[in-house]
């Protein structure tokens, strides 16, 4: 047993002060802390308090001992806390009224729970880039707190290697590959560092001026490029989709997408999609028609070729794309209406 805030709490071998808090509902706050990857203990917002230690430790990668005293919000802990925050703020360029990430930023919501500003510290004066020449993704270097959290998603969550922590000119930096843009490194866009980034510094590029963040409402789905059925939230403003993210707790995808789960839905607003069928004429020409026209006219050439060269001169191949329950009634109605086994799914060819 460990006690937190008087409270005790049971613990498993290997578990951090930080787990067992947050088995039993005590808020600590994190910043460089990201769900299952090894911790980072960069941040430092995570200290706590421990009976007979002279220094605050890092719950996040301090693990429970047995017979273990913490306080979480003592007033060493909180001014400890305040204090880091507000050389995170004046090490940066934090203006939220003029971020994209004001009402979305961890950062924001801490230094107001702790009263921080950043202005009892003077400006570090350093100039940080901003990288703009990918399309799908923004890096604000001058937001960048090095919490690393984007280097554990890229290397721990999505195995991909591109992104390490590293010095430029004296100050720290994330970088991709060596040092170069994410489009000249290995990056695969999969976007799991901006969605693991807690403040301003990664964004989505195609979400940019697209509305404010307290106006969005969050939708959820499946998505529908393959199979695998990823668990997607759409956040959508003013009726539009402006960006995608993964549901932390769906399967099986666990919060992680690829490149074209996150990026890819723009598709649905292009003014050339096909909104009703098209029946080809004689002279080649394609020719708009109603869903019944169609439909009769697909019954009645299936219905013509089997009469004339039987069943098995026809075949289905279904969509991967499709949900199961239509590729299920695609081969019922090949093998029971139809009365053939020709019947396959494109995910085979
Ligand atoms: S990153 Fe967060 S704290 Fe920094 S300016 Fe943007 S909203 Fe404010
Ligand atoms: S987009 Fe994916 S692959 Fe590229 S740096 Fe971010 S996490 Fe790594
Ligand atoms: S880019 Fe974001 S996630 Fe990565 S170190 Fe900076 S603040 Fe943290």
């Amino acid at each position: 047993m460990i006690e937190i805030n008087g409270k005790a709490c049971s613990f498993e071998k290997g578990d951090t002060v930080l787990d067992v808090a947050r088995a039993n509902d005590i808020d600590i706050p994190t910043l460089c802390h990201l769900k299952d990857t090894t911790p980072t203990g960069a941040c430092r917002i995570c200290l706590v308090e421990a009976d007979g230690a002279n220094n605050l430790i890092a719950s996040c990668d301090t693990p429970a001992c047995e017979g273990m005293k913490v306080q979480t919000h003592s007033e060493r802990v909180v001014a400890a806390r305040k204090g880091i925050l507000e050389l995170l703020l004046s090490s940066g360029d934090h203006y939220c009224l003029l971020c994209e990430s004001n009402g979305d930023c961890e950062l924001q919501d801490l230094s107001i729970e702790y009263k921080a500003d950043g202005r009892c510290l003077p400006e570090t004066g350093r100039k940080s880039s901003v990288e703009d020449s990918d399309a799908l993704i923004l890096r604000d270097f001058s937001k960048c707190i090095h919490c690393g959290r984007c280097v554990k998603a890229c290397n721990e969550i999505q195995m991909h290697d591109v992104l390490s922590f590293g010095h430029e000119e004296g100050s720290p930096k994330i970088f991709a590959g060596d040092n170069e843009t994410l489009r000249e490194s290995d990056c695969r866009f999969c976007g799991e560092c901006v969605q693991a980034c807690p403040t301003g510094a990664l964004l989505e590029k195609k979400a940019l001026g697209k509305g404010k963040v307290r106006d969005e409402q969050k939708v959820r789905t499946t998505c529908p490029y393959c199979g695998v059925g990823c668990q997607l939230w759409l956040h959508v403003r003013d009726d539009k989709i402006v960006k995608v993210t993964g549901v932390d707790e769906g399967l099986p995808n666990k919060g992680r997408t690829c490149v074209k789960g996150r990026f890819g839905y723009d598709f649905i607003y292009n003014k050339d999609r096909l909104t009703k069928p098209l029946i080809k004429q004689k002279n080649g020409e394609y020719k708009e028609a109603e869903w019944d026209e169609t439909l009769d006219l697909i019954a009645s050439k299936f219905q013509t070729f089997i009469e004339e060269s039987g069943a098995d001169s026809v075949a289905g191949i279904s969509c991967a794309r499709s949900i199961n329950e239509d590729n299920y009634q695609m081969q019922k109605l090949f093998r029971t209406v139809f009365r053939t086994n020709n019947i396959d799914h494109c995910a085979r060819t």
